[in-house]
């Protein structure tokens, strides 16, 4: 027996619904419109939802096990960010109503704004892009326009460290700028002489992710940000990491002129498998005149009349549009139920616990595993997979290991600059027990490694599919996924 798809199960005849009977009058659809070689599954309710079921639990979730991909922050989502995606007044309505009909759903689209520009420290804020490179893609656009509008179009140089995450490098060139990398010293901060020899009159900003991609706070990013901006450049702050100084520091106030969130990370809003995310972007004052259009705006007037009227407007120099209608609308739902329900001490909390429990594993875990950069981390940290004793065993098979044990591996190989990289982020809602658990099982296989190293090259052993040949599966990629034979029904 091969895989059982759904298609597999179609039986002529069965069903799983019943149209009610048009109560218009029935009209026949135009020959062009319509195709013979479209064959739906015919199978029974009970049928498509245990086969869909079933697949869902050969995955790995959040909502299943411990999932520390750095970079991702793949925190647990509340399910009461759900609830109120769902609410009918938010789920309902339609990009296209009236805005004097959505009142409700601008208020929270003004409010996010605002709570958004409070925990960047920024004047302004755009809820339209879709992700964060998205963000990126945003911000650098604007700040093409800013260096036009201020009649220095010649600025075409973007700065970004070794240390970036790789949609930093991606997004300035798809923009058109000249990207220039810049090395990390000893410490994982960004070399200043190396920065300060790029800083001249071509350049248009430096694009830095802080926390960088090691999990270290750059120490220098006040003296970044004013070698930057005396050289006439923006400073951009990649802020998928936001994670880590919710609450405790404010981009804008460190020197980022524009940031992106990933509300989909941060805010806690459901990810992995191709979204939807959403990429907000906060900018300082000078920069609010830039930002996409529309944004919402609010009008109270001095009436005595209590209820703010709200609508969208283009800001003057924008750059246009990024997003259909006004972006993932249900995501901002999400995030807005998730600032609220946390209120600003709840955030800062957050933002402690997610360095705590980071600091906790790095602890446990650094005699063991190679920690390159030996200081306190931020969210995440990055430990080397590989000892000299044991030459054949790589980060992979570290990782593919420990989803024997039921844990989602961390990132791996990346960022470039650590060698078989193990790039490891808990997140704050994880439970001491689960941080000793994954300690404990990191610290066995550390030990496997030495005395048993084909059972890690041979891993994983319990997961209902074994080691793939990864490059054959990303270049024969078969997305109508069936369930394995082990799970004839
Ligand atoms: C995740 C991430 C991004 C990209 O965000 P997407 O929503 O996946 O596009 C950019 N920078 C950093 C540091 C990230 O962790």
């Amino acid at each position: 027996m091969g895989k059982k798809t759904i298609y597999d199960k179609s039986v002529p005849g069965r069903r799983g619904i019943r149209f009610p009977k048009p109560e218009v009058p029935e009209t026949p659809l135009p020959d062009a419109l319509l195709r013979a070689d479209l064959p739906l599954p015919e199978v029974s309710e009970n049928e498509v939802i245990r086969h869909f079921t079933k697949l869902s639990q050969l995955n790995h979730g959040v909502d299943i096990g411990f999932y520390p991909l750095g970079s991702c922050t793949m925190k647990y989502n509340p399910k009461v960010n759900e609830a109120a995606a769902r609410l009918h007044g938010f789920s309902q309505i339609h990009p296209l109503q009236p805005e004097e009909t959505v009142q409700g759903a601008l208020h929270l689209m003004y409010q996010l704004q605002e709570h958004l520009a409070e925990i960047g420290g920024f004047a302004g804020v755009t809820l339209q892009p879709a992700a964060g490179a998205h963000g990126e893609l945003t911000g650098i656009l604007m700040v093409k326009k800013y260096h036009e509008v201020n009649g220095e179009p010649h600025r075409n140089k973007i700065l970004v460290p070794d240390s970036a995450h790789g949609t930093n490098p991606a997004t300035s060139a798809m923009s058109g700028f000249i990207v220039k990398e810049i090395p990390s010293d000893e410490r994982g901060n960004v070399d200043l002489e190396a920065l300060k020899a790029e800083c001249d009159e071509t350049l248009a900003g430096f694009m830095l992710t802080n926390p960088n991609t090691l999990g270290l706070f750059d120490e220098n990013v006040c003296d970044i940000a004013a070698i930057v901006h005396q050289a006439g450049g923006l400073m951009y702050g990649d802020g998928a990491n936001m994670n880590a100084l919710l609450g405790i520091a404010k981009p804008g106030e460190f020197g980022v002129d524009i940031m992106h969130y990933n509300l989909h990370k941060t805010f806690s809003t459901p990810h992995g498998g191709g979204g939807p995310g959403s990429g907000p972007v906060g900018v300082v004052e000078k920069l609010v005149d830039f930002l996409p259009g529309p944004v919402v705006v609010m009008e109270q007037d001095d009436s005595g009349f209590d209820f703010p009227y709200y609508y969208f407007a283009t800001p003057k120099h924008s750059i246009g549009r990024m997003k259909s209608f006004h972006g993932q609308f249900g995501v901002m739902v999400r995030a807005y139920t998730y600032i609220l329900m946390h209120g600003p001490d709840g955030l800062r909390e957050v933002g402690e616990l997610a360095v705590l429990n980071a600091n906790y594993l790095m602890h446990k875990l650094k005699g063991v595993y190679r920690l390159p950069y030996d200081r306190v981390c931020m969210h995440e940290f990055v430990l080397e997979g590989r000892w000299p004793e044991v030459e054949d065993i790589h980060a992979l098979d570290i990782s593919k290991r420990l989803m024997d044990f039921g844990f989602h591996p961390p990132t791996n190989y990346f960022p470039l600059i650590v060698r078989e990289a193990l790039m490891i982020e808990p997140t704050e809602t994880e439970t001491k027990e689960t941080l000793d658990a994954f300690a404990d099982a990191m610290l066995q296989i550390a030990e496997e490694a030495k005395t048993n190293p084909d059972l890690l090259h041979s891993a994983p052993h319990n997961t209902p599919i074994g080691r793939l040949d990864e490059v054959h599966a990303a270049k024969n990629l078969i997305l109508c996924c069936g369930l394995p034979d082990s799970y004839s029904d």
